[in-house]
């Protein structure tokens, strides 16, 4: 892993900026490749994820990579996976807005580091956030944008296919699965229907 990246895990696992501090067992900061062209960006760390120190490594976890796997993505060399928060919100309450501009910084830092040409927004909350823009993700998922000079794709966050498992058509598991074979056809260099301002990357 290069030093600034390691730098930056090492400060971030020691954070104290917000009250999630308090309750954390681990600071979450990512799992997968440090250089992947690909960055998956959740919400917020789970008990599972709190207890072991990784992201998505529960149900919504390993929905995500059996998903990756399905369209010939490997989740440890073509993806780094982390989230929004680096720390659990008690009882996996959405993280407050305090929160989320407390942690910002963290993943902003991240992206430049890691410097992904596209990210893959998992979920409501993440791509609020992110693209600091109130359209439902029903709305949103589905068309490339472009957010500081990266290629950007908003989808369902995992736990919503777990809660809506249907495989048929136009559900949104077979969304979801849209979505990220157009992600793999972006990694292969093809980006179809940009929807951004592209003066304003
Ligand atoms: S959630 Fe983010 S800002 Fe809050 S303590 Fe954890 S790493 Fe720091």
């Amino acid at each position: 892993m290069r030093v600034s990246l390691e730098d930056f895990e090492e400060s971030c696992l020691q954070c104290q900026r917000c009250d999630l501090a308090k309750e954390r067992q681990h600071v979450v900061v990512s799992r997968g490749h440090p250089s992947a062209r690909l960055m998956v960006i959740g919400e917020a760390p789970g008990a599972d994820e709190d207890a072991r120190g990784r992201p998505f490594v529960g149900r919504s976890g390993r929905l995500l990579d059996e998903c990756l796997a399905d369209v010939g993505l490997d989740q440890e060399e073509d993806a780094y996976i982390c989230n929004l928060i680096k720390c659990r919100p008690p009882g996996n309450r959405r993280p407050s807005p305090a929160e989320l501009k407390a942690c910002r910084p963290w993943l902003d830092r991240q992206i430049r580091e890691v410097n992904p040409e596209i990210l893959f927004i998992l979920g409501a909350t993440a791509t609020a956030t992110l693209l600091e823009c109130r359209t439902p993700i029903s709305r949103l998922r589905g068309a490339w944008t472009e957010w500081n000079g990266r290629y950007v794709m908003p989808s369902f966050h995992p736990s919503y296919l777990l809660r809506n498992p249907s495989r048929e058509p136009g559900k949104p598991r077979a969304l979801f699965m849209a979505d990220l074979t157009s992600v793999k056809h972006a990694l292969n260099g093809v980006v179809s229907g940009l929807a951004s301002d592209s003066s304003d990357p």
